[in-house]
């Protein structure tokens, strides 16, 4: 990890379960508050509680230290096709509409995976910490940071008990990995609760064209991992936030499909013409029944 990114993070870390602070060696981290002893393995900070593990959690985080595709996953979207780059980019773009330019804020990335999210918002002029609740997934991260010379700090945490204190960092921003939780909402709550100046939620949403998608195999309700997809409603999230005290600058939801592994269709409409339509096309659909779309972003500002 460079300097920079793991003097930021040693600064923000806090105990995860009474927020003391954290006496650093080479290998270890030790709660001065409880004496809780967090390990670090290949540099990363591991500060997830052994306490707060359950069945659900040990299984989806054993799923994504095992994913079978690092080399995928540690380089998306670098090397796909076209369109597949696009959609990404303009999730992305969509995703941090409502929080202004990065300007160096700091932002955390929950159930952040493998870094492509961290490795957007440095891009984007953000301080980066970004966390995962599996060790294979941080590592797959860091070697993200490494390869593509992007500066991002990592570190193993679990959305549901973050190590940070509350609104120590500047935004919280999730892109797809609350619908991994047994109950999101608990995730927003955690995320609400860090954040110091606003929030980004980029998750799948309830919707008709989903359950309509899922009839047909298009869409599945549990997935590969073995977690039921919990999708969000925007008014549920919408509430969440504004419970906390948020101002929602953005709520929308939009319509968007890709398979998370490019296939051949991907390929084709990535050729020029064919690329040119299908960009337009889904701008022309988004703009007239987006609202209905299988996918949501709320951001928030305090
Ligand atoms: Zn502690």
């Amino acid at each position: 990890m460079p300097e920079t990114a793991a003097s930021t993070l040693q600064a923000l870390l806090a105990c995860p379960a009474c927020r003391g602070l954290l006496e650093w060696e080479a290998d270890r981290i030790t709660c001065a508050g409880c004496r809780n002893i967090y390990p670090v393995q290949d540099g990363i900070p591991v500060m997830a509680r052994p306490d707060t593990a359950d069945a659900h959690k040990s299984r989806q985080a054993g799923y994504f230290d095992e994913h079978e595709d690092t080399e995928f996953e540690a380089t998306r979207p670098h090397g796909t096709p076209g369109l597949y780059q696009w959609l990404l980019q303009e999730k992305f773009r969509r995703s941090v509409a409502g929080l202004g330019p990065g300007d160096g804020a700091t932002v955390l990335t929950v159930c952040g995976g493998s870094g492509m999210d961290a490795e957007f918002l440095a891009g984007n002029g953000f301080t980066v910490v970004a966390s995962d609740l599996s060790l294979g997934a941080a590592r797959r991260a860091k070697e993200r940071a490494r390869r593509f010379g992007v500066e991002f700090a990592v570190v193993v945490a679990d959305v549901e008990h973050l190590p940070f204190g509350d609104r120590s960092i500047d935004f919280s921003y999730v892109h797809d990995g609350l619908h991994h939780l047994t109950d999101p909402l608990t995730g927003v709550a955690e995320m609400a609760r860090v954040a110091g100046r606003g929030i980004s939620i980029n998750e799948p949403a309830r919707a008709a064209a989903t359950a309509a998608a899922v009839k047909v195999g298009l869409s599945v309700d549990v997935e590969e991992a073995g977690n039921r997809v919990e999708r969000l409603r925007l008014d549920q999230v919408r509430r969440a936030l504004e419970e906390r005290g948020f101002r929602v600058t953005t709520a929308e939801r939009y319509a968007m499909l890709y398979r998370h592994e490019p296939g051949t269709l991907m390929r084709i409409l990535s050729l020029p013409v064919a690329f040119g339509l299908t960009t337009a096309g889904w701008r022309l659909l988004n703009r007239a029944i987006g609202r209905f779309g299988n996918k949501l972003s709320v951001q928030a500002m305090r």
